[in-house]
C-alpha cells in the first residue's frame, strides 16, 4: 500500500510539472507574436560582373560623394544615390 502512495504522488508531481511547463511555453508564444516585415535585400551583388581572374566590372555607376560601394539607381531619366541623394540628370 505504501507503494501505492508513493507512485501517486510521483504522478501528481509530474503534472504539476507539465501544467507549469505549458504556462511558460504559452507566454513565450505571446512574446512572439510580431509579424516580420518582409523586406527584400538590397542585392549589391547584382551591381558586379566578374569576367575571368582579375576583371570585375560594374554595372552601374558609383556615387562620387559616397565612393565606390554606392551604386547609383537608373531611373528613366536620372541616375540618383540612394544614400545622400546625388542625382545625375541623363
Ligand atoms: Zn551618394
Amino acid at each position: 500500500m505504501v507503494k501505492e502512495d508513493e507512485e501517486a504522488k510521483e504522478e501528481k508531481k509530474e503534472e504539476s510539472l507539465e501544467k507549469e511547463g505549458e504556462e511558460k511555453v504559452k507566454k513565450v508564444e505571446k512574446k512572439g507574436k510580431k509579424k516580420r516585415k518582409n523586406r527584400k535585400p538590397s542585392e549589391k551583388w547584382r551591381m558586379y560582373s566578374i569576367s575571368g581572374e582579375k576583371g570585375i566590372k560594374r554595372k552601374n555607376k558609383s556615387c562620387p560623394k559616397c565612393g565606390e560601394g554606392v551604386f547609383l539607381a537608373e531611373h528613366k531619366d536620372r541616375f540618383s544615390c540612394g544614400k545622400c541623394g546625388y542625382t545625375i540628370f541623363k
